[in-house]
């Protein structure tokens, strides 16, 4: 076994989950963690320290009680509250920034990706790989049009030149040296699945089947996914700005030959000029698309504004480490509370 071998053999594993508002399945999740950890620790799959980092996205419900208590009662448990909601993909930042760990797995509260993957996930590790992909098999348990949306998005993003895999979501393998790697990036912008191929190093996939939210509702409403959906196409694709030059110089050859036929008409014909119709309809049709146009500049632009402000991208309120777990450093910018006194 070389040196890096037996690195990997021996890695302390953090599991990162974002939550907001998951007081309904926090107890369950929690409960198959820890079995889920006692059991790859006994199968010798994950070493001493590791643990499961719950990152409480500004939640308004009893979430951070609920991690509180459990960073107390169970060993494997630590806490991040940040200072307000700041969205899946921040939250999920600040999870993989601040955990300790050789190798990082980030997964959603409400456990509808099987968890038991992430011993395929952990062998693959072993094996070498950098980065693995939980990959969904189906999609029966989603509604038809988020199905037929998701999967169209993905084919749509990956055309524009996005790297992104298809139908994998945010439930991944991350090694020590990609969180690294992925800290280097700085931008306000968050869409991680298409920043972590961008990372490059050596990454494979694990296939899973998803099932339906254990309990709750869903923390993505329509907006946010679109939002999310803008996001990926925005922050990694310029080609909606080249689209519009070429609907330009599409557009500007048309009137150039429908200029030409007017002029025929009008020189060597004794046919009326068609009038209103003719006028009219290209000035709403143009005007359309000028506006539609500068829409889509606008977003860019709005995009370096927020890129350029360089704001946090989270703001850490408090952290509750888990000494029994193992990690004792205290991440910068943060307070450690004392367990016995709060
Ligand atoms: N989430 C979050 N902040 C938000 C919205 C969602 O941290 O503002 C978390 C949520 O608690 C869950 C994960 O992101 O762990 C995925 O959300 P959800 O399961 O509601 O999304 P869906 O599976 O319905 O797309
Ligand atoms: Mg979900």
């Amino acid at each position: 076994m070389t040196q890096e071998e037996k690195a990997r053999k021996n890695a302390a594993l953090a599991i990162v989950i974002p939550c907001y508002n998951e007081e309904e399945v926090l107890p369950e999740t929690i409960k198959q963690m820890s079995r889920l950890l006692d059991d790859m620790r006994e199968s010798g799959l994950i070493d001493d320290g590791s643990g499961v980092w719950f990152v409480d996205d500004g939640s308004s419900d009893k979430t951070w009680d609920l991690i509180t208590e459990a960073t107390i009662n169970n060993k494997y448990i630590n806490g991040i509250k940040l200072s307000r909601n700041k969205g899946h993909q921040n939250a999920l930042l600040a999870g993989l920034e601040t955990a300790e760990g050789d190798v990082l797995i980030s997964v959603d509260a409400d456990l509808q990706d099987d968890i038991t993957v992430m011993k395929q996930m952990m062998t693959q590790y072993h094996a070498g790989y950098d980065v693995v992909y939980g990959v969904r098999k189906a999609r029966e348990l989603d509604t038809r049009f988020k199905r037929i949306t998701a999967e169209g998005y993905y084919r749509v993003i990956q055309k524009l030149g996005v790297d992104v895999v298809f139908n994998h979501a945010d439930f991944r393998l991350m090694s020590r040296r990609a969180i690294e790697a992925l800290k280097q990036h700085e931008e306000v912008n968050l869409f991680l699945r298409g920043m972590v191929p961008a990372i490059g190093f050596p990454s494979t996939n694990v296939e899973y089947d998803r099932a339906e939210r254990f309990a709750g509702e869903s923390k993505y409403p329509l907006k946010k996914m679109l939002a999310l959906a803008a996001d990926g196409v925005t922050s990694f694709s310029a080609l909606p700005l080249r689209f519009i030059a070429l609907l330009g110089l599409f557009i500007f050859l048309f009137s150039f030959g429908f200029s030409t036929w007017v002029l025929w008409v009008r020189l060597f014909t004794d046919n009326a000029i068609p009038g209103w119709a003719s006028s009219v309809l290209p000035m709403y049709f143009l005007g359309g698309i000028q506006l539609l146009s500068i829409g889509v500049l606008g977003e860019y632009v709005a995009k370096t504004y927020m890129e350029t402000k360089k704001r946090p991208r989270y703001i850490i309120d408090k952290t509750i480490l888990n000494k029994e777990s193992g990690f004792k450093t205290m991440p910068a910018g943060s307070i450690e509370i004392d367990k016995v006194s709060s």
